[in-house]
């Protein structure tokens, strides 16, 4: 199969041809049919990022070069491994990519995403910049059969953050939400808070274009700051 690889930091991706790879046990393969290109990517790709104290090398969190990116992978089913149950071929999954080791205490209580040794697909192994992807597990797949699968390839990265954020916002049931900045991650949010509570969305960007839009999935009130 044709996979695009980051070989070195700052370096265009080679796109290789490597070995399909065949599922066994738990494993499924799935025929890549979107992926989204997250700004964690980019952090990747540049070899680390800096949130104020000095950069920090991936390299030194445990990402081994070269790796296939994305981690927002849309796909068809296209081999199941043998202990696989509910997943069969052909059917159209969003892959649930913030895998943990599966053996600390902390992904044996589920908190697969807090691992402190995470194996997150498109970052600390292979991901989905590729014509197929294998998840290593099929518990790491939703079912998503007849949606728009292009449209769906973000919603366990950035729809998942806007999800906890609003879950948390909500709890109290508020009477207003304020959701600062109308980008991506806002704009889900804007939508996730319609679809999960009876608040007032209000919703405040620097930009009119995005507040109309914000308008038109589902904000009540949008100010431009
Ligand atoms: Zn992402
Ligand atoms: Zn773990």
């Amino acid at each position: 199969m044709k996979a695009a690889q980051i070989i070195e930091p700052n370096k265009p991706l080679k796109i290789s041809e490597i070995d399909t790879p065949s599922p066994t046990g738990k494993q499924v393969l799935i025929k890549v049919k979107a992926v989204g290109v997250c700004h964690s990517d980019l952090h990747l790709w540049e070899g680390g990022y800096d949130t104020g104290d000095g950069f920090m090398k991936v390299t030194d969190r445990g990402v081994k070069f070269p790796v296939i990116p994305g981690h927002e992978i849309v796909g068809t089913v296209s081999a199941t491994g043998d202990s696989v149950v509910g997943i069969k071929e052909g059917d159209d999954v969003l892959v649930y990519p913030w895998i943990g080791c599966g053996t600390c205490p902390t992904c044996e209580k589920g908190d697969t995403n807090l691992c402190e040794a995470p194996q997150s697909l498109g970052v600390f192994q292979d991901g989905g910049y590729a014509e197929y992807s294998l998840i290593p597990d099929y518990k790491f797949l939703a079912q998503i059969s007849g949606m728009d699968l292009e449209g769906a390839a973000s919603l366990a990265c950035s729809g998942l953050t806007a999800y906890t954020a609003v879950k948390k916002a909500i709890s109290n049931s508020p009477e207003n939400i304020l959701i600062v900045g109308a980008g991506g991650l806002g704009l889900m949010g804007v939508q996730i808070a319609k679809a999960l509570c009876d608040a007032k969305i209000i919703c405040a960007d620097l930009t009119d274009e995005k507040l109309q839009k914000a308008k038109e999935m589902g904000a009540d009130h949008i100010i431009n700051t």
